[in-house]
């Protein structure tokens, strides 16, 4: 009879939540990958790529997502708790969401080349582990996938990264753009 209410628990409405994290991250420079981990309804975590800032190749969303998780349950082990976020986690993060014993793992846009939970490889279900999660994959992939090859474009399309070689030369003051 009446319109839907928009289903606060659902995994669309919680992926919503973790691309407005990947987009702070593209505004940030970073890799535009967002994250929030979830317990009985509630959002306990949120985070993004935060590689370039904290210069820290660990500090992927996911890792990042989890230790503020285990900080707020006060434990470890996150067994009763799943995560979101908007592209298939890596060997690393894959690793570190089995060793938490998370529950649920959904994400957004698939990652044919690195992806651990299902692309590449699936750590995410790999029998002899001890712990296995349940995956699901392609929520809002759209939007997740867009976000990440407008990111990779505009940096394909930049004549210099922050890590190019800078092309004054060097002992030359007058060459100082500071100057
Ligand atoms: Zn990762």
């Amino acid at each position: 009879m009446s319109e839907p209410a928009i289903d606060l628990h659902s995994d669309a409405h919680f992926m919503g939540q973790a691309l407005r994290l990947a987009r702070r991250a593209y505004a940030a420079g970073e890799v535009p990958v967002g994250a929030v981990l979830v317990r009985a309804g509630r959002i306990i975590a949120r985070a993004w790529n935060q590689v370039e800032l904290l210069k820290d190749a660990t500090a992927h969303a996911e890792m990042l997502a989890l230790t503020q998780a285990e900080a707020s349950v006060g434990d470890w082990r996150l067994t009763d708790c799943t995560l979101y976020v908007t592209k298939e986690p890596c060997p690393m993060c894959a690793g570190a969401i089995v060793h938490t014993r998370l529950e649920r793992v959904v994400f957004g846009a698939a990652d044919p080349k690195s992806g651990a939970a299902g692309s590449l490889l699936n750590l995410l279900q790999f029998p002899p582990l001890n712990h296995r999660c349940l995956v699901t994959g392609g929520v809002q992939a759209v939007e997740c996938g867009e976000l990440l090859r407008r990111f990779f474009a505009e940096r394909r399309a930049r004549p210099r990264g922050p890590a190019a070689p800078d092309p004054a030369p060097a002992g030359d003051p007058s060459q100082d753009p500071e100057g």
